[in-house]
């Protein structure tokens, strides 16, 4: 019995080598019938998955404010930060180069609905507006406007902004939500006077020389700023909880859902968390 399983196991090897030998051997014989030209030169999209075009080819240009830290902020001449490092990734799964134009934050909406980049990516908050100018991926992090004040400063919570009778000076980032909000809330409503400055610092300048009471700007980047600069507080309360996506053009939904299917991947398998743990302690 011993000798007769030795046997059958012998010849079934023989056969299943010969089975793999006759399957590999059809391969290169198929391929060498297809004439070189007809070879595509991008691979064939996946079932479900639309080839999706840049602006350009075999590239990634996002476009971002490298003034916002830990987000995006200059070291040496690069930008780096949570938001180049994504960038990176996602343009690593799509087979792209990733290129980097720093512009007024402003200007990036604009830069991605006239085909300048084809991401935005910078700290933007998803806000319905700007939904109706873009489209945007999924979120991939939370912001919290909050409120820098002078150590010694009168204003003592979000609720004093909004107190009967306010009439507080506070300094934003040009047309961030801190200032959409503050704009909305407060000056609309004769309770504060805006003073929107083109980057987040030089609204912290303005700050600390007085200019004005306080700055509603992010929480992130208002660390960064009060551990740079002395006598400088955040304020416990929030003012807005937010979250952050990228912004993708509507006439490119093929783009947004490569971008964005990529996105989930480095989400789901813990990159994305990675990548903000290097930068902000939990
Ligand atoms: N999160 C804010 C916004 O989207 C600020 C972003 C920024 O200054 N980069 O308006």
């Amino acid at each position: 019995m011993k000798k007769y399983t030795k046997i059958l196991t012998a010849i079934l090897a023989v056969a299943m080598l010969l089975s793999l030998a006759a399957c590999s051997s059809k391969t290169p014989s198929t391929e060498s019938d297809v004439p070189a030209t007809e070879t595509p030169e991008t691979a064939a999209p996946e079932a479900g998955e639309a080839a999706f075009t840049t602006v350009n080819e075999g590239k990634l240009t996002m476009g971002t404010n490298a003034a916002f830290p830990p987000y995006e902020f200059y070291e040496g001449s690069n930008i780096v930060g949570i938001d180049a490092e994504i960038a990176g990734a996602i343009a690593d799964k799509l087979g792209l180069e990733l290129v980097i134009e720093d512009m007024e934050f402003d200007a990036i909406i604009t830069a991605v609905q006239t085909g300048k980049i084809d991401i935005g990516l910078a700290g933007m908050t998803v806000t319905d507006e700007r939904k109706e100018a873009v489209n945007f991926t999924s979120s991939y992090a939370t912001g919290v406007q909050v409120v820098i004040v002078a150590e010694d400063s009168p204003i003592a919570s979000v609720d004093d902004l909004f107190a009967e009778g306010a009439s507080h000076v506070i300094g934003v980032q040009r047309n961030t939500t801190g200032d959409l909000y503050t704009t909305w809330d407060l000056e609309d409503e004769g309770l504060a006077t805006i003073d929107r400055y083109s980057k987040g610092a030089e609204a912290v300048m303005a700050l600390k020389t007085g200019k004005v009471d306080c700055v509603v700007i992010d929480n992130e980047p208002a660390k960064a700023f009060v551990a740079e600069n002395e006598g400088l507080k955040i304020l416990d309360t929030e003012y807005a909880v937010e979250e952050y996506a990228a912004a993708v053009s509507k006439n490119n939904e093929a783009l947004l859902t490569a971008i964005d299917t990529a996105l989930q991947e480095l989400i789901a398998d813990g990159t994305v968390a990675e990548i903000i743990a290097k930068y902000i302690e939990a």
